[in-house]
């Protein structure tokens, strides 16, 4: 399967790369070479999924991989993670894709270690803290998709205005060096991405949550994290009993 770093060295050096182009391109070889790759695509919650999904999964056999220690408190974690389940089923439902889930564990520890060993707390959104955030994150999901043979990993945050896809294009290509499966570009908020999924949300009615995921983020941004906990645990509450009853 055609690998980024052979698009690239057919671009200019010299201009900002559009990894939307070079996913495109990708794309062409594969439907060229009549190739279904598999990818196990990482994401944080629904929103970013929608549009991602809608733009990859006639061609391609994707797991959706939820591994987001990040995520503060535990409850709002299970919230985004039953979000995200319950989309991908909707989403089969009406499109008649095979889209799979899977969920890393959950270990918030080790993500708050990580960002108090490396004295990250104080970091803005958009600053380092969140480079290591998202090189924990998609050395996770490399790591599964070596381990479970997947064609490509990847990410579904390049659909987010605020989050920087020049820098985690450029962390996946230097991870995919490290493991048996190759990185899957992309900026996926080009095209009216990021439209598409505002509309999507409300056509599939998915929660949107308020911050990023993180317990640092959340405090210098004010949130009431006291609310988000009541909220969330009401709402997996609420879902636990609706699966009770079948
Ligand atoms: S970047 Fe934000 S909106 Fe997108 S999946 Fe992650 S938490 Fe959700
Ligand atoms: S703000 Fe978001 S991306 Fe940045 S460290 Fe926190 S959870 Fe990670």
């Amino acid at each position: 399967m055609i690998n980024v770093l052979e698009v690239l060295a057919t671009m200019n050096p010299n201009q900002k790369v559009n990894y939307d182009r070079v996913l495109q391109k990708m794309m062409q070889k594969w439907q060229d070479e009549k190739r279904r790759p598999t990818i196990l695509l990482h994401s944080c919650c629904a929103p970013c999924s929608t549009y991602t999904l809608e733009y990859l999964a006639d061609i391609a056999d994707i797991t959706i991989y939820f591994a987001n220690s990040n995520i503060h408190p535990r409850a709002e974690y299970e919230r985004r993670k039953i979000v995200q389940e319950e989309f991908i089923t909707a989403f089969n439902q009406k499109t008649g894709n095979q889209v799979r889930f899977l969920a890393a564990p959950y270990e918030p520890n080790v993500f708050i270690q990580m960002v108090k060993e490396k004295e990250l707390t104080q970091e803005p959104e958009g600053g380092k803290r969140c480079t290591a955030c998202f090189q924990m994150r998609l050395d996770i999901v490399a790591k599964k998709a070596a381990e479970e043979g997947y064609d490509y990993f990847g990410s579904a945050l390049t659909l987010s205005p605020k989050k920087n896809s020049q820098l985690i294009n450029q962390i996946g290509i230097d991870i995919q060096e490290f493991f048996d499966t190759s990185y899957l570009p992309s900026d996926f908020k080009k095209n009216n991405g990021y439209k598409r999924s505002v509309e999507m949300c409300k056509e599939y009615d998915i929660y949107r949550q308020c911050y990023c995921g993180c317990l640092f983020a959340a405090q210098q941004q004010g949130v009431d994290l006291k609310e988000i906990q009541k909220e969330a645990s009401a709402f997996v509450k609420r879902h636990q009993t609706k699966e009770k009853e079948g």
